[in-house]
């Protein structure tokens, strides 16, 4: 079985976001930019499967800029085996990253895809979703553990929901969306990163996939949030207590 998995480039999470002057979008211009720790969770966990003889294959896509193949790259690193770049200038929304995740899966057949159930830039937590409804796949989202059955075919996910964890049962071909507790994602050592330098890139246009690309979101305006106030440190709980009745008027 072959799995897929999708890694965004993002701004690295340590990096204090910026938003640009023209307040047109946020400053990535010389900032540091890395894989989506989403991602990096879900390539882990394509990686282990792979390494516990489940899987013969594990390819990394990411799509957008030239850029992304440095992303790839640390993918590969990190130990797939082929990486996919579907080269696009621009940011790209999800249902768009849908469509052309479908059309992969329609070239390369893979029997499992792993993405993060977010990326950090936009948040948008959808195009797993989406993934799953344009190929009618079953999808399990915020998976917190994943086992796989190869008789079966089936895949049991745990996934985190308000109310504590639930179990579901998937027959692969399936989506899976990855949470934080999933697993320790590894960092590349340096001759895997070495070995990453031989390994194949394939490339391609939306137009080789016969996807039109549609902005189907406008960005008006990116404001940052207003500057928090100052905490105060309390002394007692009745303290506490007299500020939320009298000052807050909360309770
Ligand atoms: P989002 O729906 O934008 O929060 O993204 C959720 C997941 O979709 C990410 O963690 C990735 O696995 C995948 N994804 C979104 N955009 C891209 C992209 N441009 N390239 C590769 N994967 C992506």
């Amino acid at each position: 079985m072959k799995i897929m998995v999708a890694i965004k480039r993002v701004v690295d999470y340590a990096v204090k976001i910026r938003v640009k002057p023209d307040k047109s979008g946020v400053e990535t211009q010389n900032v540091k930019m890395s894989m989506n720790p989403f991602c990096e969770i879900a390539l882990e966990e394509a990686l282990r499967i792979k390494e516990s003889g489940l899987a013969s294959e594990v390819v990394a896509v990411s799509m957008g800029p030239p850029q992304c193949v440095d992303t790839i790259r640390t993918g590969l690193a990190m130990g797939a085996d082929r990486g996919i770049h579907v080269e696009y200038p621009d940011a790209l929304y999800p249902l768009s990253v849908a469509k052309l995740l479908k059309a992969l899966v329609e070239v390369e057949k893979p029997g499992l895809l792993i993405l993060g159930k977010q990326a950090i830039d936009d948040d948008c937590n959808q195009t797993g979703q989406m993934l799953a409804g344009l190929l009618r796949w079953p999808q399990g989202t915020f998976a917190s553990k994943v086992i796989l059955d190869k008789e079966k075919q089936a895949a049991t996910v745990d996934r985190e929901v308000d109310g504590g964890i639930e179990t579901l049962s998937l027959d692969l071909p399936a989506v899976i969306t990855t949470d934080l507790r999933l697993n320790q994602p590894r960092y590349a050592t340096l001759p895997n990163i070495m070995k990453a330098k031989s390994k194949v890139v394939k490339k391609y246009t939306p137009q080789d996939l016969n996807v039109e690309i549609k902005a189907d979101l406008e960005v008006v305006q990116v404001t940052e949030p207003p500057k928090r106030k100052v905490g105060v440190v309390l002394s007692s709980v009745d303290e506490l207590i007299d500020k939320l009745k009298n000052e807050a008027r909360v309770i």
